[in-house]
């Protein structure tokens, strides 16, 4: 098991789950992950890019709270993983967007 699998198995089960006395109002669109359902190795390819993510893909496009999930990824700066349908790259393409947005 690679360091991004570790990862996978410790973050992707938390999605789809929740405490409503625990979690902030910010974090309830946690219990509607889609990817709780799915296999944790999916959502986080390896240091190349390979495996996982097309299908991890299939399933964000399918979940009711991807913008809420890559709205964390961008805010939290989630380094791993397939968040809201956005790989590593992409959300850095994204946040580098904003930012020029912002600036302008
Ligand atoms: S958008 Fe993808 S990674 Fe995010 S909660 Fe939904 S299924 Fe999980």
């Amino acid at each position: 098991m690679n360091a991004e699998s570790t990862l996978a198995r410790l973050i992707y089960p938390t999605l789809g789950r929740g405490n409503p006395a625990e979690d902030s109002d910010d974090e309830t669109w946690r219990w509607s992950a889609l990817c709780a359902q799915s296999d944790p190795d999916e959502f986080f390819p390896d240091k190349q890019g390979r495996g996982g993510s097309v299908q991890a893909k299939r399933v964000c496009a399918r979940c009711p709270v991807a913008t809420e999930c890559l709205d964390f990824a961008l805010e939290n700066h989630e380094e791993y993983g397939i968040w809201g349908g956005k790989t590593r790259r992409e959300r850095r393409a994204l946040r580098s967007t904003r930012a020029v947005a912002a600036a302008s």
